[in-house]
């Protein structure tokens, strides 16, 4: 590990900091040096604490300015007892399962924010950085009116001996609640952690929104209000539109119609009005689609059904290249995901299913082309051969296969010849799985090529990927993925 770490910080010599830390499982070592250190440490920390502590005595003459970051976070929150931090080594304290809707400082999250201050005052004299969240990460587009939370906490996390404070939010959508307010207002606060948070919002609301934003902070201060009344109470990976309902939905709509209205004269006002409108369409959608409400009963739209709800949906979706939508909070999921790809005219119906972009889990942007089936493609640099792109299909086409699948992929590259990408399916359950070697001849160009992946029964456990081939960049410039997919074997319509 030394070594590796070495041969990472002489190839970025600009580095301050590297992360030493277990990934995001729970699959914490169990051999018996380990459990004895965990034992002795009184917590899962000790081992990764001195495992840390280790790598930066290795690295401090040599690195001087180097940074190691040790985490408190999952299994590993609770403070070490008896190892304190090395002098080179921050630790970085993941306020991971805290009730969101509730300040770090309140009784809710009591038990959490002791492990914290315990961690600060066995390590009086080291820097200490904060990880905190402020999103919905299972269904980043639900409104989540825990606006002044966050202010309470860089508040709170600074006055009790935090010397750095990452807040992470949504950074996929652009509609995500109020998510431009949240950046401003977190960047101000992180400079000065005293400033006003009411002046703050209210200084950016009136300055991005003009005359839509009293209208807007009516609405967020409702949403505040049904989360408060309903104690609302959620941790990172949880979702929940409990508090809201169709009455709520209804008279929230015709705030935000006010507001609209507000700004029709100024078009870049109206569009970022019209965008905060979002994750209330968006509910307002979910609770149509589980029957809980009809939409034209709904105020300020004029939908005549739900259908045209949905409509509305996919086209503020398709505008506002809206592409991290896990539809966890709607039951029938597979539903509103088909009406939504019939809304936008896409090729889909019962015989044809395409993974739409907003499904497909990427590590990599999403960029114009054009030349995509819907003007959007998943860009890979050429020099990885990791599965930058994975698509899992939904469990019901696991009863209605067999399924003959596609991928339509391109690349841009100097080189004339060679591999260019592997595309294939991979069951996860059996390890096995149909790898499909695509040349740079073939996908070379601005033009789609469609790769033929074979026939399959599919579930949730056979996952669709894309990977390039690892080349260096002046071979292989970028791998673009528009998308997967599968057309029933047997039914052969026409695409
Ligand atoms: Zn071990």
């Amino acid at each position: 590990m030394i070594e590796v770490v070495d041969k990472l910080l002489s190839e970025n010599r600009n580095a301050n900091y590297l992360a030493i830390c277990p990934m995001d499982t729970n699959g914490k070592c169990l051999c018996h040096e380990c459990a004895a250190v965990e034992t002795e440490e009184g917590s899962a920390a000790g081992p990764i604490l001195r495992f840390a502590n280790r790598i930066g005595e290795a690295i401090a003459q040599k690195y001087p300015d180097v940074k190691i970051l040790a985490f408190a976070y999952s299994y590993y929150q609770e403070p070490a007892q008896k190892t304190r931090c090395g002098e080179n080594v921050i630790i970085q304290f993941c306020a991971s399962d805290f009730s969101m809707f509730h300040a770090a400082n309140s009784n809710e999250n009591k038990e959490r924010i002791n492990s914290f201050l315990s961690w600060r005052k066995l390590n009086p004299s080291t820097s200490f950085w904060i990880w905190d969240y402020n999103a919905v990460f299972k269904d980043y587009l639900q409104p989540f009116p825990n606006y002044k939370v966050v202010d309470e906490n860089i508040k709170f996390y600074a006055q009790n001996g935090a010397t750095g404070i990452m807040i992470q939010g949504d950074g996929y959508n652009t509609a995500t609640d109020f998510v431009s307010m949240r950046a401003w207002v977190i960047a101000h606060l992180l400079w000065n952690p005293e400033l006003n948070y009411d002046a703050l919002k209210n200084e950016f609301m009136s300055g991005y929104y003009g005359k839509a934003a009293p209208f807007l902070q009516e609405y967020m201060h409702m949403n505040e209000k049904y989360a408060m009344d309903k104690n609302i109470n959620f941790s990172l990976g949880k979702k929940s539109m409990d508090f809201l309902s169709p009455e709520a939905i209804s008279r929230d709509s015709e705030l935000l119609a006010k507001a609209v209205d507000t700004v029709k004269d100024d078009p870049v006002k109206l569009a970022r009005t019209e965008i905060a409108r979002i994750p209330l369409l968006y509910a307002l959608t979910i609770f149509a689609v589980d029957g809980k409400m009809n939409a034209a009963s709904c105020k300020g739209w004029n939908f005549k059904n739900n259908a045209e709800a949905i409509a509305e949906l996919a086209k503020r979706f398709k505008e506002y290249k809206i592409i991290n939508v896990e539809f966890s909070n709607v039951a029938d999921s597979a539903r509103l995901i088909q009406m939504l790809s019939a809304a936008e005219a896409r090729p889909a119906n019962q015989n044809i299913h395409q993974s739409i972009k907003n499904k497909a889990t990427s590590y990599v942007p999403i960029v114009n082309d054009k030349e995509a089936s819907d003007g959007l493609a998943f860009a890979i640099p050429g020099n990885t051969k990791e599965w930058f792109v994975q698509y899992r299909p939904p469990a019901e086409l696991s009863q209605s296969g067999p399924w003959h699948c596609y991928a339509d992929i391109r690349c841009d590259a100097e080189a004339d010849n060679g591999e260019a990408a592997t595309v294939g399916i991979y069951d996860i359950q059996t390890k096995s799985g149909k790898t499909v070697s695509v040349s740079v001849k073939t996908i070379k160009g601005t033009k789609y090529k469609t790769i033929d992946l074979g026939i399959h029964e599919l579930n949730p456990d056979k996952i669709f990927y894309a990977a390039p081939a690892n080349r260096p960049l002046n071979q292989l410039k970028t791998v673009y993925v528009d998308r997967f997919f599968m057309v029933k074997e047997n039914a052969k319509p026409s695409l």
